[in-house]
């Protein structure tokens, strides 16, 4: 089954400028994979298409297998909550804890209080975070900040999760645990899209890469391709 389908996507902003050209591409249920490329190459464009913060200008964006075009005014937020997002900066509100954080996705859904509690500390315990729940965002440490951000964003258990340069403020070894999370996730079904600069780790997680270049893409290599 496929979560997300590029079928000859461009994006050519108003000012006239192609940041995507004629790209295709598509994602399993359940895979990882890592979008890489120079500042400007059309990461973050991708990235708003599949959030629908940004429309192509030619091409067709599948999700699940609905046609993005087609998802318009107030289905937008329900298309939304069907893909994770984590943040570099991870955006956590300062003044909630760790738990009411990451309720707010549940909470905006809807969902029955009882439910929201246990799915909350089931999640934060998976991350490790089960002891911190009290704790409010700035009394944590930055990779348990980061692990925060990831938990919002899976604990609605997203078909999709997008995470745009999730370790670009960790040191090296924090990265690599939060890389390790993120590629435990397609056990659950989860398909995971990373958009990361930092190429030694995306070698070392032995995972699917595209690699974005002036708005093309220049390859799309699997992991059996990445030779040492
Ligand atoms: P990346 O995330 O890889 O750095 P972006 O997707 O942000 O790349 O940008 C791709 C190209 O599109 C860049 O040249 C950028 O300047 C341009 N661009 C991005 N957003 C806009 C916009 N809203 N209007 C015009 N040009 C834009
Ligand atoms: P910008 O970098 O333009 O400030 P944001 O910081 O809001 O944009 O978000 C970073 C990128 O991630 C943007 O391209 C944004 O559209 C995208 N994004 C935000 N939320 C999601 C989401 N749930 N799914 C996919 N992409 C998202």
């Amino acid at each position: 089954m496929t979560v997300l389908r590029f079928e000859s996507v461009s994006k050519r902003y108003s000012g006239g400028h192609d940041a995507l050209i004629d790209i295709s591409f598509e994602v399993g249920e359940g895979e990882m994979l890592f979008v890489t490329g120079h500042s400007g190459a059309g990461k973050s464009t991708l990235l708003k298409l599949i959030h629908l913060s940004e429309r192509p200008s030619q091409g067709t964006v599948m999700f699940a297998g609905r046609n993005l075009l087609k998802v318009r005014g107030g289905q937008v937020s329900l298309h939304r909550r069907q893909v994770g997002a984590v943040y570099q900066d991870h955006r956590l509100l300062t003044d909630r804890s760790v738990a009411e954080n990451v309720s707010l996705p549940l909470i905006l859904r809807g969902e029955r209080r009882d439910h929201i509690g246990k799915r909350v500390r089931e999640v934060l315990t998976r991350l490790g975070l089960g002891h911190r729940e009290r704790a409010l965002p700035g009394e944590l440490s930055a990779g348990e900040q980061q692990r925060v951000g990831i938990a919002r964003a899976i604990v609605s258990e997203p078909r999709l999760l997008v995470a745009d340069e999730p370790t670009g403020n960790l040191d090296p070894a924090l990265a690599a645990e939060i890389m390790s999370l993120f590629a435990s996730m397609p056990e659950r079904g989860t398909s995971v899209l990373v958009v990361s600069h930092d190429l030694p780790l995306i070698r070392r997680m032995r995972k699917r890469v595209l690699i974005l270049d002036h708005g093309k893409l220049m390859d799309d290599i699997s992991p059996e391709d990445l030779a040492d």
